[in-house]
């Protein structure tokens, strides 16, 4: 089946104006006119109180995607594509499209790594692949969790580490990042 295009929903909005992000975070070029681009939200939780904290919260045209990528080392690069391959389960988000489910909440109820349901993840981020104002539901939107991550981060070259942690000091400096259970080595552009 083909993959569906359906209005963004008010969880990938910008948390700032109550609406959808209008432009790249790295080039600042308007997106919500038929570009291709990524939204990427990270949250901490705390389990049991039913809170959670945004942490950051971007979107990405596919342009600078690919260029920011092009800053990985190869065997990183190599390393996160075979860790994707290995070990994302796109089942869920599978029989949701089948059932043209475009309930967000519903494609990022569990890990997409883990299998780890929502609340219980102490740290997740989410991620949607879009077109202009429209999400394409085919593979995103998808959660995964703060424990993927950490294996994913554990991949990683230093020089790549160094990339994630210039990236997030760029365009998240202190004190937008005001999380503090959030922890340093964190950031997986994904
Ligand atoms: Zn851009």
């Amino acid at each position: 089946m083909n993959p569906t295009l359906s209005e963004i929903p008010q969880l990938f909005y910008s948390s700032e104006t109550g609406a959808p992000i209008d432009k790249c975070l790295v080039c600042e070029k308007h997106l919500l006119d038929q570009q291709e681009y990524i939204i990427e939200k990270a949250f901490t939780n705390y389990p049991g109180v039913n809170t959670e904290d945004l942490v950051w919260e971007f979107a990405i045209c596919t342009d600078c995607m690919k260029t920011q990528m092009d800053e990985y080392s190869e065997e990183s690069e190599r390393k996160m594509t075979e860790y994707f391959q290995q070990n994302m389960n796109f089942i869920h988000q599978n029989e949701l499209r089948t059932a043209q489910q475009f309930d967000a909440d519903k494609w990022i109820s569990k890990c997409i790594v883990k299998g780890t349901p929502i609340e219980e993840c102490a740290q997740f981020q989410i991620s949607a692949q879009c077109v202009g104002n429209l999400v394409l539901f085919d593979r995103t939107p998808f959660m995964i969790s703060g424990e993927a991550m950490d294996e994913i981060l554990q991949l990683m070259s230093n020089e790549t580490l160094d990339f994630f942690n210039d990236f997030r000091g760029k365009y998240f400096p202190p004190p937008e990042d005001l999380s503090p259970f959030f922890r340093e080595k964190d950031f997986v552009l994904i």
